[in-house]
């Protein structure tokens, strides 16, 4: 961070991803600038598109620039399936320790959803589990996925649940896991997340096996708070929790080490909508929202938030799916112009 003319001036590496990811990262630079922080981007190039010109879809100068910058706001990147290279998503994460992922998932009024009250933030453990990728094939017909659970890295996740739900002032964490089946590595991610509900009393802590957590989000979405859950099941049921909500378009995340946070959609590079100009940034513009916030700006990061469930609540200017046909661009401009209002 530098300051110039006595405005703070903050150093913030930009990865725009592939796919949907360079034109709603386009959008999200117009929706922030309305707020008048002044940030000196360090764009940098991460994804398959890398791999002709630099060699590998993670070139080392995307890791450098984020830990000199420490803040990173991030478009999706395609992972091939099956065949091809491993997931520079998980690579980022783990190079760079980024081991939990908070994504909330709010009620936003104006979109029509089942639900009107769902206030949910998902922590999900962002480094270990089946992500580990240790896979074999033992033989034509069979292969095998470790699932590496440590102690190390659930105590890591469970603090951080508790940590955040005291200083955010939320009421309950539920740890989610299959224990019953994974008894010794799930078991281990509980013996963690006890030892936190214990160091946090005034927090209701409790634990529910994750095929029911998914069963009891869609009946119930509104009596669940703070949720800890190993990497898979937190990948899988913080999809679940976004459509409760209205979807992947407007889901925002972010990833945090100890002193690192990369702030990105929790959705993907969508290879359909790309170039379309209709995919909706709003999910980016939200995690652009946290990520003002984690830096200090809270009155910054209020505004472009508001703004956006104003837009939204109009319901002029909202994207296809979220019912309507506006642009990419049209929705940002819309947000930035919201900004100046509140
Ligand atoms: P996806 O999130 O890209 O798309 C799932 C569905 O949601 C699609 O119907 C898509 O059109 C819709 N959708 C997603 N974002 C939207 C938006 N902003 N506006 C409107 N609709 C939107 O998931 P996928 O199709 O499973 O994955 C595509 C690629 O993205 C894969 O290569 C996957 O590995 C990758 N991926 C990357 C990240 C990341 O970069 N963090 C996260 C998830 C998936």
């Amino acid at each position: 961070m530098c300051y110039i003319k006595g405005e703070k001036m903050y150093d913030i590496t930009l990865i725009p991803g592939d796919g949907i990811g360079p034109e709603i990262t386009q959008a999200a630079l117009v929706a922030i600038e309305s707020t008048g922080i002044r940030i000196n981007w360090e764009i940098v190039d991460a994804g398959a598109g890398c791999i002709e010109t630099e060699g590998t879809p993670l070139p080392a100068k995307v890791l450098e620039s984020i830990r000199k910058n420490k803040i990173a706001l991030k478009g999706p990147i395609t992972t091939p399936i099956g065949t091809g290279f491993r997931s520079v998503n998980v690579a980022l994460r783990k190079e760079l320790d980024l081991y939990s992922a908070l994504r909330p998932a709010k009620t936003i009024k104006g979109i029509k959803t089942r639900y009107d009250n769902v206030d949910l933030v998902v922590v999900r453990e962002n480094t270990e589990d089946l992500y580990a990728g240790i896979e074999r094939k033992i033989d034509d017909n069979t292969a095998e996925s470790i699932k590496i659970i440590t102690r190390e890295a659930s105590e890591k996740i469970a603090k951080f649940a508790f940590n955040y739900a005291s200083k955010e002032n939320r009421k309950k964490v539920t740890a989610v896991t299959k224990a019953n089946i994974c008894k010794l590595s799930d078991g281990l991610f509980l013996e963690a997340t006890r030892k936190f509900a214990e160091l946090y009393p005034q927090i209701k802590y409790e634990e529910i096996l994750v095929d029911n957590m998914c069963m009891q989000l869609v009946q119930q979405p509104e009596l669940y708070d703070v949720l800890v859950l190993p990497n898979l099941y937190g990948d899988i049921v913080s999809d679940l929790a976004a459509g409760l909500v209205g979807g992947l378009g407007v889901a925002p995340g972010a990833n945090f080490g100890d002193d690192i946070a990369v702030f990105e959609p929790v959705h993907g590079s969508s290879p359909s909508l790309k170039g379309l100009n209709k995919a909706n940034p709003t999910a980016l513009i939200l995690s652009a929202a946290l990520m003002l916030k984690h830096i200090g700006e809270a009155e910054a990061s209020f505004k472009l938030y508001n703004a956006v469930t104003n837009v939204i609540q109009q319901g002029k200017t909202v994207t296809f799916d979220l019912g309507g046909n506006a642009s990419t661009m049209d929705i940002a401009c819309a947000i930035a112009e919201e900004v100046k209002k509140i």
